[in-house]
């Protein structure tokens, strides 16, 4: 899309920049759970949640406060089995991310005496927290002048800033991260952090950037703006075959305590070698994507003889309450 030729470079013209970021950010700011707190374990929470999952994901089925309301301190989150955490997780994915959280609240319990620090630095020491995430508590809930960028705001300044080097190489990285402390505003780092990542989500959208009506369009330097951000060719997909059975017998239904990176914690349905299945026929064909898997489960009914490591009955009335991955609740559903 053409843009204005009287462009003013945004690095030489911070002030009338962010000034014009500001202003149409107060005539058009959303309004999110999570912008009506500046508790430093709520934005917390907030930010963690919104890592891999959609901000429409989390407001439609109330996550944010769900999960505020079954842990709404560090005290109870810290004390929680690990069972009861990943049950409130369940659905959002990456359960690394809770299990995060609940290291980062008891760091915070033993070596802060339960007050989270202000500062970015200082809050990047807590396991589980990256310099975005550290940058966001920082800004969000203390107003500090911290700067932020996720994947919204690096796409915004690579096309303001016209960077075409790949941004999440390291001196893409390098770059921006240079360019959204440059651009901060020192004196308003809530808003401005807002607002830059808002511009992200509503205008400045991957495919379409809409900058007729952008407020900082006479700053932006891109000449090609769908073209941007330059990114590193993707990580492929791996395929894997599993082999599962669909054993219930008295009430009670035969699972396994997973252990691989991908369900650490989670109950799955018990998996045998292919070779042991070979003389079986499937009863279904399951196909589900999980992190960078792309997983074909063979599911047979009834069988295991043996019984493995980490396998246990349980009564299908404690299904509801047991933590499941997403992919394996939907199958159980589909095939009880
Ligand atoms: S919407 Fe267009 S003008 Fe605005 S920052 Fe994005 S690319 Fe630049």
């Amino acid at each position: 899309m053409k843009k204005p030729n009287a462009r003013r470079h945004p690095l030489q013209n911070v002030r009338a920049f962010r000034g014009a970021l500001l202003r149409w950010f107060g005539e058009t700011a959303k309004s999110y759970p999570w912008r009506e707190t500046t508790d430093p374990w709520e934005i917390l929470v907030s930010e963690i949640m919104l890592q891999q999952t959609t901000v429409t994901s989390v407001l439609a089925n109330r996550r944010f406060e769900n999960f505020l309301d079954e842990f709404p301190s560090i005290e109870i989150i810290a004390n929680a089995p690990e069972e009861k955490i990943l049950r409130a997780w369940e659905g959002l994915g990456y359960y690394n991310r809770v299990r995060n959280l609940q290291k980062a609240a008891r760091a915070v319990l033993e070596n802060f005496e339960g007050t989270f620090p202000s500062d970015a630095a200082t809050l990047e020491t807590l396991p589980g927290i990256g310099r975005y995430t550290a940058g966001a508590v920082s800004s969000f809930a203390f107003d500090q002048p911290s700067p932020i960028v996720d994947g919204n705001i690096a796409r915004v300044l690579s096309r303001i800033l016209d960077i075409h080097e790949p941004i999440d190489s390291t001196s893409g990285q390098k770059k921006i991260w240079q360019a959204a402390g440059e651009l901060l505003d020192q004196k308003n780092p809530r808003l401005f952090n807002s607002a830059i990542m808002e511009l992200g989500q509503t205008l400045c959208t991957p495919r379409s950037p809409e900058c007729l009506i952008c407020p900082v369009r006479n700053f932006c330097q891109a000449s090609s703006p769908a073209d941007l951000p330059v990114k590193k060719p993707r990580k492929k997909f791996v395929a894997v075959e599993e082999h599962a059975f669909l054993h219930i017998q008295g009430g009670k239904i035969l699972l396994s305590l997973g252990e691989d990176s991908r369900r650490k914690g989670f109950w799955k349905l018990p998996l045998r070698e292919a070779e042991r299945c070979a003389h079986l026929e499937p009863a279904s064909k399951h196909r589900y994507v999980i992190t960078h898997h792309k997983v074909t489960l063979h599911l047979y009914r009834s069988d295991p003889g043996d019984l493995l490591d980490g396998e246990k009955y349980h009564a299908l009335t404690e299904l509801e309450s047991l933590p499941i991955a997403t992919p394996v609740r939907k199958i159980l559903v589909a095939e009880q």
